[in-house]
């Protein structure tokens, strides 16, 4: 019998692939006093994500822990920190994608679930469907044991103080949000050991948006999308211009026609801009392995560890 160190250098040796991640915590004009928070939180959700992948786990598992790192984070607009719709409610939106299959699972406008990523992966484990709304995505919860958080449990003070002012602005218009201070979205790219890719984005949506609003972020191909034949990605940015744009999936048939992630996302946001009119931020990672990210907002926040196992993080 071959000696046990052996067995495990000869496993590391046929590992295919050595994963690697990247994050965003949402693309607007992130202002230099919340730079620090941001940079820290976007870098311990990929060191999160990536230790997952570098013990066996999944890309699927590493962009799942990834999210929720950052939905409990009130830095960012996800979970705890959300923003408030028009009647100061707090209604979130989640999915993940599962690029070694056709697998996918979103929730839309849920009310008091702390988490919403986790949900929208029981939606994709356990449901024959891809989206669950409302109402019903809470029963779901309440079916399969997820338990409400009280609202002021995900209401912070930076977001009532937002909501009083925005509240007097008569003539406030949700694209200008991406221009201006606010909280960010959060999401993550992944691809494991056995090449497998995936996506995640959470969302608390934007300021004011109308009760019932759901933006990008859970719809397969605009705010995330994920194909082991190409690659994985993540959105950010103004929903209503980013679901005309299939942003994540446009980014994802680019490295399909042979271009790698870098390229990929900025073809993707110089269309977004160009042909939508639109504003946001995209992070790719390429079925080789590549990551890469672009926006055409003032600035997004990332954190990525690439195949040499080295972190960087930064709001550029
Ligand atoms: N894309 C999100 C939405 O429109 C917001 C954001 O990314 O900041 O709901």
């Amino acid at each position: 019998m071959r000696p046990i160190a052996d067995n495990f250098s000869s496993i590391l040796k046929n590992k295919k692939f050595k994963p690697s991640i990247i994050v965003h915590g949402g693309a607007w004009k992130i202002p230099k006093g919340q730079w620090k928070k941001h940079i820290k939180g976007c870098g311990y959700a990929a060191q999160t994500g990536y230790q997952i992948m570098m013990d066996g786990g999944t890309a699927v598992m590493a962009v799942v822990e990834a999210v929720k790192v950052m939905e409990d984070d009130p830095t960012f607009d996800a979970g705890v920190g959300a923003l408030l719709n028009l009647l100061g409610e707090v209604e979130l939106d989640a999915i993940v994608v599962d690029g070694a299959g056709t697998r996918s699972g979103a929730v839309a406008v849920v009310k008091n679930i702390k988490n919403p990523i986790l949900l929208a992966l029981k939606v994709m484990e356990l449901t024959p469907h891809r989206l669950l709304a409302g109402r019903g995505a809470e029963l779901f919860a309440k079916k399969i044991g997820i338990g409400k958080c009280r609202t002021r449990d995900l209401v912070v003070g930076r977001e009532l103080r937002r909501y009083e002012l925005l509240r007097k602005i008569r003539d406030f218009e949700i694209a200008d949000a991406f221009r201006v201070n606010r909280g960010g979205t959060v999401g993550a790219a992944a691809i494991d050991e056995n090449g497998d890719l995936a996506a995640a984005t959470s969302t608390g949506g934007v300021p004011m948006k109308l009760p019932g609003r759901v933006g990008d972020t859970p719809i397969l191909g605009s705010g995330a999308f994920a194909d082991n034949r190409s690659g994985a990605a993540s959105a950010t940015g103004w929903g209503e211009s980013i679901m005309k744009a299939g942003l994540t999936k446009a980014a994802c048939d680019y490295i399909g026609k042979g271009v790698l992630a870098g390229r990929a996302a900025r073809m993707a946001i110089n269309e977004l801009g160009r042909v939508w009119k639109g504003l946001g931020g995209v992070i790719v990672v390429d079925k080789f392995g590549n990551l890469g990210m672009a926006y055409n907002t003032p600035q997004m926040a990332y954190a990525k560890i690439g195949r040499n196992g080295n972190l960087s993080a930064g709001v550029d």
